[in-house]
This record gives structure tokens, C-alpha cells and sequence, in this order.
């Protein structure tokens, strides 16, 4: 724990089976994966790798992409040959596609059975070939797609409901003697969310793929999925995650990262510690701060860097991270483990810490 000198507190996971996505390993004691959504035409090869490529560089384990039509489901073998991370083939309607992503070589299909008609007939035919396939499917329910039968029933889409969906859905797939599911239930709101998952963990044991749905704009979203994933996290619950926002999937992937660094679930890589601020301020902090983080983005070894308002309480208060700065009057005060080494003025501040950050980089590893 930062500051105590004790080891990282990780929460200790709920026991899922593990399935293989590819080479990813989803569920069991596999490290929890970041996924999200490509915001491409499927069809248009060119541009989901290009953004496939950009979100692997975040940090996305999983890709999802949509496969709405005949001409997505073309692409399928050109995509899935070539991402550098496993295609997850995303079906609502048509289970032909299916059998197309299989063939295709893609890791995983997602099918909503809610969506796709006399779906309880093709059961056994997705199900034998996902098994020659060797392929795990993603089931579950949304809020918005729940069966009206179990909404009238349970008299919305609560989590009971949206659990039992999801387990009878899986046991479609059971009565074909298939069980490499992952299953997700989602809702907008956090708490039924959470309730859902909960319920939906004490029943099976299968992975679970948690994902707050129609979050919202980037900050709403990403705090309504924060709070839903670390309640769930925080117990052992969650494989992989999804936070969905209406913003690019690359922020998407950040966001699902952060989450999980912050929980001690992923190893951190730029961690910037910085003050709020008070009436001590003598420079523009917020700006300050700012330019730092875009200037380490990317940044490619692990470093905590402190960005202090003040003197007062600069390089004591920071003295856990690996390099730092306190301001004062025109001036910065670049500091190391605490220790001060150099002061820069203001415009210099940034330089200086790219500087010390390399070169710590070269002679220790930092934490
Ligand atoms: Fe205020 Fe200084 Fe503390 Fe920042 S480090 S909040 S400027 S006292």
C-alpha cells in the first residue's frame, strides 16, 4: 500500500472457470482483461485495424466488433488474421454469422439470444461448431433487450430478472453439453448492475463480464462504471471489463485500465500524484499537471511522479514517488525519493522531469 511500506492490497477473486479467448486467458486466476468496442465500419479492413492497433496501444486485451451485415462478416478472416490482440465477432441477428466468425478465425462470438429468432433451434448447431472451433460465446442480457416474458414477470428488468435471463440462456448452451460461456448482464444503472452480478456469481461459475451499459459521456461514464467495478471487483467478482462510454474506444480502454491499476488488479505505469491546490498556489497547477501528463503519455516503464503546488508540503508528502516537483514563486523544485535535487525555473519544469525520469530509467527500475 502506498506509504505503509506493505505490499499492494489485491482483492482476492471469486474462483470462475477459465476460458480461453484466443491467447487470452478469461477467468480462474487469469489476470483481469480490458475489452472494448471498435466504432468502425467492420467492413472497412483498413480503419478497425488501424483503431484495433490504437487500442492495443492503451491497453486493450479483447476487441469486440460489430457484424451487422454480409459485408462485415467478409471481413472476418482479414481482421482476425491480423489483430494483434483476439477478435471478439459481435452477433444480434443472423446466426449465419456465427458460423461465419467461426470460420473467420475469430476467438470468441458474442450472440444475444433476445435478438435472434427461433434462436432455441440453432442452439445445437452454434454450439457443436463453437466446440470444433474450440471458441468460447458470450451471452447475457442487457436491460434495454430482456425477454418480455421475464420483464412482465418480474415486473421490470431487475436483477433477478436479468439474471435468470442469462442463466437460462446459458442453459440452452448446457443442454448441448457446452459450457466455454462467459456471461454479462448490464444495466445503466450502477447498483442494479452490481446486484445483478452479485446474484448472478452466487448461481454459476461461469466468467464474468462486467460493463455498466449506456454509461454515458466520457466523465459520467466513467465514474458510473468505476463505482459499479470496484464494488464487484472489490469482492472477487469480474473476468474482464468493459467500461462503455460515448467517447473513443481508446478512452474507453484508459478508463478500464485505470480502473484496475487502481485497484491493484493490473500493474501501474504512469501514476502522477498531484495536489488539489489551496490560496498557497504560485502557479497554475491544473495547467501544470496537465502538461505533465502529456508529456509522459506513453511514457514506457512504471513511474509515480509527484506534481506539489508548494514547498509546505512538496517532497515530504511525495517522498513515495519516484521523481517530483514543488512550486514556488517562479520556480520549481525537482525532487527524487523525496530528496531535492535541482530547482528549474517554471517554463523548465516539464523538461526537467522528462530529463530525471530518463534518467532513472537508465541507471535504476523505478519501484
Ligand atoms: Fe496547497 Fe501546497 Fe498542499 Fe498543494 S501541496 S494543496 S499548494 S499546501
Amino acid at each position: 500500500t502506498p506509504g505503509t511500506g506493505q505490499a499492494p492490497q489485491v482483492p482476492v477473486r471469486r474462483r470462475t472457470r477459465k476460458l480461453k479467448v484466443g491467447d487470452v486467458s478469461v477467468g480462474g486466476d487469469a489476470p483481469i482483461s480490458v475489452q472494448t468496442m471498435t466504432t468502425t465500419k467492420t467492413a472497412d479492413v483498413d480503419a478497425t485495424l488501424q483503431q484495433i492497433a490504437e487500442v492495443t496501444a492503451a491497453g486493450c486485451d479483447i476487441i469486440r466488433v460489430a457484424v451487422p451485415t454480409n459485408d462485415d462478416a467478409a471481413a472476418l478472416p482479414a481482421i482476425a488474421a491480423k489483430s494483434p490482440v483476439p477478435v471478439i465477432a459481435d452477433i444480434h441477428f443472423q446466426p449465419r454469422y456465427v458460423f461465419a466468425a467461426l470460420e473467420a478465425g475469430c476467438a470468441a462470438v458474442r450472440v444475444n439470444p433476445g435478438n435472434i429468432k427461433r434462436f432455441d433451434d440453432r442452439v445445437g448447431e452454434i454450439a457443436s461448431a463453437a466446440l470444433a472451433a474450440g471458441v468460447p460465446i458470450r451471452i447475457g442480457v442487457n436491460a434495454g433487450s430482456l425477454d418480455k416474458r421475464l420483464l412482465a414477470k418480474h415486473g421490470g428488468p431487475t436483477p433477478a430478472a436479468l439474471v435468470e435471463s442469462a442463466l437460462w440462456e446459458a442453459s440452452l448452451f448446457e443442454e448441448h453439453g457446452f459450457r466455454d460461456v462467459k456471461i454479462a448482464v448490464k444495466h445503466h444503472d450502477p447498483l442494479t448492475m452490481v446486484a445483478a452480478n452479485r446474484l448472478l456469481a452466487e448461481r454459476c461459475d461461469y466468467p464474468l463480464h462486467l460493463g455498466v451499459t449506456e454509461a454515458g459521456p466520457a466523465f459520467q461514464g466513467s465514474i458510473k462504471s468505476a463505482t459499479a467495478f470496484s464494488i464487484l471487483l472489490g469482492e472477487g467478482i469480474g473476468d474482464t471489463i468493459r467500461v462503455s462510454l460515448s467517447a473513443p474506444p481508446v478512452e474507453q480502454v484508459k478508463a478500464g485500465c485505470q480502473i484496475l491499476s487502481s485497484l491493484n488488479l493490473r500493474p501501474r505505469k504512469l501514476e502522477i500524484v498531484s495536489c488539489p491546490g489551496c490560496g498557497r498556489l504560485q502557479v497554475d497547477l491544473h495547467k501544470l499537471t496537465g502538461q505533465v501528463e502529456a508529456a509522459f503519455d506513453g511514457f514506457p516503464h512504471p513511474l509515480r511522479i509527484a506534481v506539489m503546488g508548494c514547498v509546505v508540503n512538496g517532497p515530504g508528502e511525495a517522498k513515495e514517488a519516484d521523481i517530483g516537483v514543488s512550486c514556488g514563486n517562479g520556480k520549481g523544485q525537482i525532487f527524487h525519493k523525496g530528496h531535492v535535487i535541482k530547482t528549474v525555473p517554471e517554463s523548465k519544469i516539464v523538461e526537467a522531469l522528462l530529463d530525471e525520469a530518463q534518467s532513472l530509467v537508465e541507471t535504476d527500475v523505478p519501484r
